[in-house]
């Protein structure tokens, strides 16, 4: 690993420039700016196993995994291949084909949803998800979880994670929009409750639940950093479906990165319907929902929620999607590796971080991880109200120290970290050697 000088982001820098001024930021998706961070945003040209590698030709361990599908590294030969493969045949038919059948029948196997949707994002998969449980229910309130974030659809830009959050102090159960545009009267039907906290949503349900059509949650919350929810919260998140309200898991990002059967499988749960996006796709534009066949068959053309899409089902991200469930599936130890790799990851980190006296809180599980920039005596972070009290200031310092060392970390104090199957002991030694200096710096 190389100590960057500044002459080494000098492509990245004029193409920053340009893309300010013909795109809002300068980027297609905000944290892609480092505006939190600092520093000048790597532009990349190309990217490989655990890497990436930039304009100027420097080259990072890659911890965002383009924000989570790359969980077998990038550019995979069999991702590669499939695609490739496709691609012979057309980019799209907007008529049915083989590989969409394939995949649903692959991921209602290993979900155990009864029916799935393709969409083209996960932003679409919960837009869409909360749709039908409206015409399924026939009632018109959501609620959600203060941090977690599930897309950018109106509704759902509500007290939402990764620096959207503006109404910390609110009272729960009251609904202001995280973004401007998004009208007071829709945010109105979002009722938000904290995270981890099983009596302030029995006290919402008991209030408001035969108004419910649906409770949507992260089933382990990346967009906050990484929270983890207590089996309390999971019964309560239950209890909610007794009142005939639907639970929906938005599984985007823990969709088989936690396990195969992803979150769902791992903690036990039950939800009525499940989104997907991100690994569904294997780094090509893919989302999906899914679930009880029953609520399902309310979509149309079966049934009267409407919802469709043109490159819905699209052959190359199908096969793109197939080839990283069946490379996961194929290969058993994926998971205990990633387990294994990461579990080291947050055991060095604290270690470091503890030997240098910076205080840090780690969260972990799987292969998702935040190091949390607080001191927190007893227990860990478990909602967004704690996770704001990080020193997003050492947190940046931190950053931009990795980032100069070849370390591409997570641009927010407020995402997960996303280890891949390419990430090796090679990876990690160089990870931690950066951190200690990190850490050092900030002495
Ligand atoms: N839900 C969760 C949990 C997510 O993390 C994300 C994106 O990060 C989304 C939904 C939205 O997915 P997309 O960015 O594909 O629209």
């Amino acid at each position: 690993m190389t100590t960057q000088t500044p002459s080494k982001t000098a492509r990245s820098e004029a193409l920053f420039a340009r893309a300010r001024a013909v795109t809002p930021g300068g980027v297609n998706s905000p944290v892609r700016a480092f505006k939190s961070v600092g520093g000048t945003p790597r532009f990349i040209r190309e990217a490989h196993g655990a890497y990436l590698t930039d304009a100027d030709g420097e080259r990072f361990v890659d911890y965002i995994g383009s924000w989570g599908p790359m969980i077998l590294g990038h550019n995979h030969p069999a991702v590669r291949e499939a695609v490739a493969d496709a691609l012979q045949f057309g980019t799209s038919f907007g008529a049915p084909g083989e590989r969409e059948v394939e995949l649903a029948e692959l991921v209602t196997r290993l979900t155990g949803a009864g029916k799935v949707r393709f969409t083209s994002s996960g932003t679409e998969a919960t837009m869409s998800a909360l749709r039908v449980a409206r015409g399924f229910t026939d009632r018109k309130l959501i609620v959600k979880f203060r941090g977690n974030y599930h897309g950018h659809a109106d509704g759902l830009l509500v007290e939402a994670g990764s620096g959207l959050m503006t109404n910390l102090d609110g009272p729960l159960g009251e609904s202001a929009p995280s973004s401007a545009g998004v009208p007071p009267e829709y945010a109105a039907l979002t009722l938000v409750s904290e995270y981890n906290d099983p009596a302030a949503l029995d006290t919402l349900m008991a209030e408001r639940g035969p108004e419910v059509a649906a409770v949507i949650f992260e089933p382990v919350v990346g967009n906050a950093g990484v929270l983890i929810p207590t089996p309390e919260f999971l019964a309560a998140l239950h209890r909610v479906q007794n009142g005939g309200a639907l639970l929906i898991a938005d599984e985007v990002m823990t969709g088989f990165r936690l396990s195969l059967s992803g979150a769902t499988g791992l903690l036990g749960l039950r939800p009525d319907l499940s989104c997907w996006g991100k690994i569904i796709g294997g780094g090509l534009p893919v989302g999906a929902y899914g679930g009880r066949s029953d609520v399902m068959d309310f979509v149309s053309p079966q049934g009267p929620v409407y919802q469709a899409g043109t490159l819905s089902g699209n052959p190359l991200a199908m096969a793109a999607g197939l080839a990283t469930l069946r490379t996961l599936e194929t290969d058993p130890g994926v998971y205990g590796r990633l387990e294994t790799y990461t579990s080291r990851l947050a055991d060095g980190l604290k270690s470091l971080a503890a030997e240098t006296g910076v205080p840090i809180s780690v969260n972990r599980i799987g292969s998702m991880l935040t190091p949390f920039f607080q001191d927190v005596p007893h227990g860990s972070v478990r909602n967004y109200a704690q996770a704001a009290r990080s020193d997003t200031q050492a947190f940046g310092a931190w950053f931009r120290e990795l980032l100069s060392r070849g370390i591409y970390w997570a641009p927010s104090q407020f995402e997960s970290i996303f280890v891949s199957a390419a990430h090796t002991d090679a990876e990690l030694n160089a990870t931690l050697e950066a951190a200690r200096a990190a850490f050092a710096d900030l002495n």
